[in-house]
């Protein structure tokens, strides 16, 4: 095998499959992961990356995959960006941890103003950092109780919020998140999802009735009074890409203004510029009280923040907040990498480009196929619903079947959905434009052979 080249934009970006996929040096790896790693940590992907960066993956057998994925939303800027990269070396010679809450360094502070900067309104805001997207979900919720001294949470249906134990009663799917692993949290309750597509009477109906819906199961079940927090993820993600109709993240809003609700936007898939805007809130001007980051924010360290409404944040007493590892300084370090990256090279411009390249392409697909009932999204957080013709039936297999053809023909393609019937497409915002249309080409030759 030829050496493994460094990761990075310096990668060839092309695809090149040197041998079937998974090859043999990852059919080897695979075989010792399986008597070393728990079974219940499972990738989608059966090859064993060595190298990354642009829009392309290398194996451990040299095969050069299109990423389609970034990691679920978290190479927004590409793998090994140049700005991350530097910055976490620098900061990684210097000093690799103190704990923020011990002795305090300028990087966490830095960061924080940023997500002031960069986060919907211009109203006073503070930030607390973590280390994942669960565990600011987490402290959301907490600082939302304390400083409304109310406990329900409202949460929608599709929602997925982490994997811990109160974002696992947050999170709407059974199978794999949440089966036998209860009890869960209290206090949570559910409520429909403005999702277009199955909405009864469809999208019209979706638009025109579903905040009434919603504020009628509020007002009767949990009481308006009883309400800290209302949480939605503006662009929903794991649940399959739902996006509410135009009109219904403002009326919520403004609903939980008018009832002291603290507004949560889990931005931890939608948000840093992913779909054409720093935050998919800002596409109707919705202003939350707390935004929940992740994903996107470092590059692919491990960071997270909860940011919002200074009076809220603040609400909590001295040392309520906090963790050993939040906010480390390496990861602080790669997320003023990304974030310099985001601003210098445009990368919601670069966003929203990817979307009109690709919306063409899936809507002749789906005029083509009739598999595909639904093609949604906006900017580089984009996908396509599978049902049985005709129906809203879901196709899971169908949507099984062209994610493997893809992954087949050396493209990293994600699904999701409730009903895992959803092929989601996140590439790196860097992602060169030929090989968003090759990878493009791939995905319509998985839809000629099902
Ligand atoms: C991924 C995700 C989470 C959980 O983040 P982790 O870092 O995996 O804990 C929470 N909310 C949304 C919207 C996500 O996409």
């Amino acid at each position: 095998m030829s050496a493994i080249p460094a990761g990075g934009p310096g990668l060839p970006q092309r695809r090149h499959l040197v041998t079937e996929i998974p090859g043999p040096a990852s059919r080897q790896l695979l075989a010792r992961r399986e008597s070393a790693v728990a079974r219940g940590v499972s990738s989608i992907l059966p090859v064993f990356v060595t190298a990354a960066g642009g829009g392309v993956l290398i194996d451990a057998d040299g095969n050069s995959l299109i990423d389609f994925g970034s990691g679920i939303a978290v190479t927004s800027v590409g793998n090994s960006a140049p700005r991350v990269a530097d910055r976490v070396r620098e900061q990684a010679g210097q000093f690799t941890h103190t704990c923020f809450m011990v002795a305090p360094y300028e990087s966490y502070v830095a960061v924080c103003e940023e997500l002031a900067r960069r986060t919907p309104g211009s109203h006073e805001k503070r930030s607390a950092l973590f280390n994942s997207g669960a565990e600011a979900v987490e402290n959301a919720v907490k600082i939302a109780r304390h400083a409304t001294r109310r406990q329900a949470v409202v949460a929608f249906d599709h929602a997925y919020h982490g994997r811990t134990n109160l974002t696992m009663a947050l999170t709407a799917k059974n199978m794999p998140y949440k089966d036998k692993f209860g009890p869960f949290a209290s206090e949570i309750y559910r409520v429909p999802m403005a999702y277009p597509l199955r909405w009864p009477g469809g999208p019209e109906r979706c638009a025109a009735e579903a905040f009434d819906v919603i504020a009628g199961l509020i007002h009767a079940q949990v009481g308006e009074d009883n309400v800290a927090a209302v949480i939605i993820e503006p662009i929903q993600g794991e649940g399959g890409f739902v996006v509410p109709p135009a009109g219904f993240l403002p009326q919520l809003a403004e609903f939980c203004q008018a009832h002291g609700i603290v507004l949560i936007a889990d931005e931890i898939q939608s948000g840093f510029c992913r779909t054409g805007d720093w935050f998919a809130c800002d596409h109707e001007g919705v202003v939350p009280d707390l935004v929940t980051t992740a994903k996107g924010i470092a590059g692919g360290l491990p960071l997270a923040a909860v940011t919002g409404r200074a009076e809220i944040m603040d609400s909590v007493h001295p040392s309520g907040l906090g963790g050993t590892y939040g906010g480390n300084p390496v990861a602080c370090a790669a997320a003023l990498g990304a974030i310099e990256t985001m601003a210098a090279e445009d990368l919601a411009g670069r966003a929203r480009r990817i979307g009109e390249i690709m919306l063409p392409r899936l809507r002749k697909l789906a005029d083509t196929y009739p598999v595909i009932a639904d093609v949604r999204g906006r900017g580089a957080m984009l996908a396509v619903e599978l049902t049985r013709p005709g129906t809203l039936e879901p196709d899971p297999a169908a949507t099984q079947q062209v994610a493997k053809a893809c992954h087949a023909n050396g493209l990293v393609a994600l699904t999701c959905g409730t009903f895992g019937n959803v092929l989601r497409f996140l590439p790196p915002l860097v992602i060169g434009e030929d090989l968003l249309e090759e990878g493009l080409s791939i995905l319509e030759d998985a839809f000629a052979g099902l």
